[in-house]
């Protein structure tokens, strides 16, 4: 689309005169992109260089007139169930972690209750005759895709137990209490804590010592993911990002730690060292505007 609403100015712009800002306060205003109309998250992509012009997009609202068609884009590929079919219909992953080298982010969500005394506080929880039936195996792009459509999950007390391999359990617990969205994180709670956060990216940046920012706006805690240079390289062709520019719009889920800058008084970042333990997801407009 051609216009979006920065809150940092009050100012509505048109594409091509903020993509003509200069650099750093480009860098800064497009972490504060609204939908004009509709005031949901949008994001700013620079001409690509497939020759895209430069242009804004957004996540709109439902109702909003902005929003156009999406579609996705690997829908053989898609394993998700019919259910989580019909509300991803809309969704167009074009970043997705490989199903054979992603193997070990694969989650089990538990969905029956636990009993008394189990499945709190980050105990292994064990599944014991029947109900090990009823406990389903997710991959880390399906619990993405829950917790960006379903307000319930993300609030949800299904317990969710993360294996690092077959046997040692990395997180358990209740969707709530061990899942956290950007807005949420809060340092009194949060600080120096590991778990799972997601929420969407403004922008992407690799700083010169190699490592991979991940930045969200201002009403998203302006939350950064770190993305240790060793794994930097892996991440990327994981992802099949070849520019850094495409992850503008996507939204994140990583395990890792959170840390304040500054001593505690700056914005949280959250330091990912395992390309294991990252998803990155993104929509894409079937007829782009522009
Ligand atoms: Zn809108």
């Amino acid at each position: 689309m051609q216009h979006a609403k920065c809150t940092s100015d009050g100012k509505v712009w048109e594409a091509l005169p903020f993509s003509q800002l200069e650099p750093s306060r480009l860098d800064s205003k497009r972490l504060s992109l609204l939908c004009a109309e509709c005031g949901e998250f949008a994001w700013f992509r620079k001409e690509s260089r497939h020759g895209h012009p430069a242009h804004f997009c957004a996540r709109h609202d439902s109702e909003c007139n902005l929003k156009v068609e999406y579609v996705t884009s690997d829908d053989q590929r898609d394993d998700a169930t019919s259910e989580e079919e019909q509300v991803s219909a809309g969704d167009t992953i074009i970043v997705r972690l490989d199903q054979e080298q992603g193997g070990e982010v694969e989650v089990k969500d538990v969905l029956a209750p636990p009993k008394e005394g189990q499945g709190e506080g980050g105990r292994t929880f064990i599944i014991k005759g029947k109900n090990r039936e009823s406990s389903q195996q997710f991959t880390l792009r399906r619990i993405l895709h829950r917790l960006v459509q379903s307000p319930a999950f993300r609030s949800s007390n299904s317990n969710i137990v993360f294996y690092k391999n077959s046997e040692d359990v990395m997180l358990s617990g209740q969707v709530s209490d061990i899942v956290c969205g950007f807005e949420d994180i809060v340092k009194n709670k949060h600080d120096d804590k590991t778990m799972f956060y997601w929420g969407p990216i403004a922008s992407a940046k690799k700083s010169p010592d190699g490592k991979v920012w991940l930045n969200s706006g201002g009403q998203y805690r302006s939350v950064s993911v770190a993305i240790f240079e060793d794994i930097a390289k892996e991440f990327l062709s994981l992802f099949d990002v070849d520019e850094l520019e495409d992850l503008a719009g996507a939204y994140v889920l990583v395990a890792g730690r959170c840390h304040f800058t500054g001593n505690g008084e700056g914005k949280p970042v959250i330091w990912c060292g395992t390309s294991k333990y990252i998803f990155v997801r993104k929509y894409k407009a079937k007829n782009l505007q522009v």
